[in-house]
């Protein structure tokens, strides 16, 4: 069956499922979710979504039962799909990481020698140790993976981390980064040109969302003399616009700066004579 619109699969939830919908709601696009909702066409761009588990969303775009999917990488990678990954998606970010009882010494990845380590990431897990010449058991779990050693399961866990606590408090600690991970977008190998060109539209999108808010739009009010060198400071798109105040001799500066170097370049710029500094954030960024 054809279909006149792009069909993207998300989790329907999740740590993912927050995120994805922002990121679309952000792009424009006005769509119901939530509930016991599975599906939903947008009002106003052609697609239509799918929330499922996120386990299952790789295999419906590699089969081409949606077209498009946002998933971990963690996930993704673990079962080798055949899809292409269309972009990096900067949120959800975490990390496999190896992690033993916090009682025992680690010295190297070659303890791991022999032993036998839960995780729902038996691939990822094995690749990483034995490209480290190390073979070690894998005990496939589908969760709760952090219990296994306390009740006698398995010596080690490899298991998604991003702050560690979870680890903590199940007097584990992490030991060794297996894979870092984030959300990705992922698309199935065969669209068709008018597909192509709906994720075209899509990406671009994108793209104008995520570099916004990689930046901040800066106002600041500086004297005449002292342009010179806040303007060095200030990269900006192209240069910045530089407007006369009422107040002789002092003028109104704005600019567009990397959120990044934000604080170095604000503390620069104050030492530099820029006075009454606003820092606003940017919605979109279209180049
Ligand atoms: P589902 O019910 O859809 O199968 P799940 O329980 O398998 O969900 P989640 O725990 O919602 O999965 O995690 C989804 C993805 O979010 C993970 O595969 C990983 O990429 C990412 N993730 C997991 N834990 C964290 C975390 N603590 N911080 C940030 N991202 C995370
Ligand atoms: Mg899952």
């Amino acid at each position: 069956m054809s279909r006149n619109n792009i069909r993207i699969a998300v989790q329907k939830s999740g740590r993912l499922s927050d995120d994805s919908l922002k990121l679309f709601k952000e792009c424009g696009i006005k769509f119901e979710s939530g509930g016991s909702k599975l599906r939903s066409i947008s009002s106003n761009f052609p697609i239509e979504f799918l929330f499922l588990r996120d386990d299952d969303i790789p295999g419906y775009v590699e089969d081409g039962v949606a077209d498009l999917g946002v998933v971990g990488l963690n996930v993704l990678m673990e079962h080798t799909r055949k899809v292409a990954i269309v972009k990096e998606l900067g949120f959800s970010k975490c990390r496999l990481s190896l992690a033993i009882p916090r009682g025992e010494n680690y010295t190297d990845l070659k303890q791991f020698e022999g032993k036998s380590i839960a995780t729902s990431y038996p691939n990822l897990t094995s690749q990483f140790l034995l490209k480290n010449g190390v073979k070690a058991e894998m005990h496939e779990i589908s969760g709760s993976v952090e219990i296994a050693p306390s009740i006698g399961l398995a010596e080690g866990i490899c298991d998604i981390v991003s702050t560690g606590g979870t680890l903590l408090s199940n007097g584990l600690k992490e030991v060794a980064t297996v894979f870092q991970s984030q959300a990705v977008m992922i698309a199935n190998t065969a669209l068709s040109s008018e597909k192509q060109a709906i994720l075209d539209k899509l990406l671009f999108r994108i793209d104008s969302v995520q570099r916004g808010q990689n930046a901040k739009y800066v106002v600041l009010n500086v004297q005449e003399q002292n342009i010179d060198k806040v303007t060095a400071l200030l990269p900006g798109m192209k240069s910045p616009s530089v407007l006369p105040l009422a107040t002789k001799g002092w003028f109104s500066l704005h600019s567009v700066i990397e959120e990044n170097d934000f604080w170095n370049i604000i503390e620069n710029l104050r030492d530099a004579g820029a006075e009454g500094i606003l820092v606003l954030p940017i919605e979109k960024m279209i180049l």
